[in-house]
C-alpha cells in the first residue's frame, strides 16, 4: 500500500523530531499532501492509525491532512491554473506544455508534542 510507505517515513521523521525536542508524546501531526502524489486521505489516516499503535510516542497522536490541489503554469501563455490529477492542459490556450508548480508535495507542516515542564517533573 502506497500510503503505508508514506506514513512509515512520516512517523520516523515525527519520532526523530519529537525525541530531539525532549517530548514525552506527540499530540498532533499536520501534513500537506499534494494530490499528484496519488495518496488518498482516508488511506493515510488508516495507515497512521495502524502505525501509531506500534509507536509509543505517537500512540495518542491525531493526524490532520491538508490535501493540496495541483497547480500548473502554461509554458505557452503563462497562465496559472488549478487542475486535477489527470487534466494538466492550459484552460486559456489548450496547450499541454505546462509545468507543475505544486501538487506533488508531501511534507510535515507541524508536530505538536507534550514536553514535560521541568518545574513539574518531580516524579
Ligand atoms: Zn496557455
Amino acid at each position: 500500500m502506497h500510503e503505508l510507505g508514506i506514513m512509515t517515513g512520516v512517523m520516523e521523521a515525527v519520532e526523530t523530531s519529537a525525541r530531539q525536542a525532549g517530548a514525552t508524546g506527540v499530540t498532533r501531526v499536520t501534513l500537506s499532501v499534494g494530490e499528484m502524489t496519488e495518496a488518498i486521505e482516508d488511506a493515510l489516516q488508516f495507515a497512521f492509525e495502524v502505525l501509531r499503535e506500534q509507536n509509543e510516542l505517537c500512540s495518542d497522536a491525531e493526524l490532520q491532512v491538508n490535501m493540496v490541489k495541483p497547480r500548473s503554469r502554461c509554458l505557452e501563455c503563462g497562465a496559472e491554473f488549478e487542475h486535477d490529477r489527470f487534466h494538466r492542459f492550459c484552460p486559456e490556450c489548450d496547450s499541454f506544455a505546462t509545468e507543475l508548480l505544486c501538487g506533488r508535495e508531501l511534507q510535515i507542516d507541524s508536530i505538536e508534542v507534550d514536553i514535560p515542564d521541568e518545574e513539574d517533573a518531580k516524579e
